[in-house]
């Protein structure tokens, strides 16, 4: 990432913190750990079928990944939380989304405590899988070649996730 694509993304991090205040929200970490799960969320494998698409299936309940540049959230960039699109929990904020150039929604963070990461070495390649942290859903992989300030990509599957738009407070 060049300086301009930093300065840029820090930007969007201060519009973005500045309208969920302008909208009394609380903060992200608050948001998140209000809806943080006591327990993990657990469904049948028949309930997950009726609940997901079959695409959405195959993504979080069976580690598939999508085409890259298939997801319109690929180029979402407006405010709001990405939550999982099995259970509901918010994942990420906005704040921390930024074009990796992928094709696969990535940030550089997800709200806290919100996901689970475990080694996977399928296709015999060594990568970190990421997982809901309420139904263990699955939801991409992590790198380590993200921009600051973490210097990780969430690299996501925009079928796992579902936007809410943050609306604004009318004036
Ligand atoms: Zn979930």
């Amino acid at each position: 990432m060049n300086r301009r694509q930093f300065i840029i993304n820090a930007s969007i991090f201060s519009a973005a913190a500045g309208l969920l205040a302008a909208a009394g929200l609380p903060s992200l970490a608050d948001t998140a750990a209000t809806r943080r799960p006591g327990g993990t969320f657990r469904l049948t494998d028949t309930e997950w079928r009726k609940r997901l698409t079959p695409n959405q299936y195959a993504v979080l309940r069976e580690a598939a990944t999508e085409p890259p540049f298939s997801s319109p959230l690929d180029r979402e960039y407006g405010p709001g939380i990405y939550h999982c699109a099995g259970c509901d929990l918010p994942l990420f904020s906005s704040v921390a989304k930024y074009d990796s150039g992928t094709g696969w929604p990535s940030f550089f963070e997800h709200l806290p405590g919100a996901v689970i990461t475990r080694p996977d070495h399928s296709f015999m390649i060594n990568r970190t899988e990421v997982l809901c942290g309420y139904c263990i859903g699955h939801l991409g992989h992590v790198f380590d070649d993200g921009p600051p300030p973490t210097g990780l990509r969430y690299c996501m599957n925009g079928l796992a996730l579902r936007f809410a738009p943050l609306k604004r407070k009318p004036a």
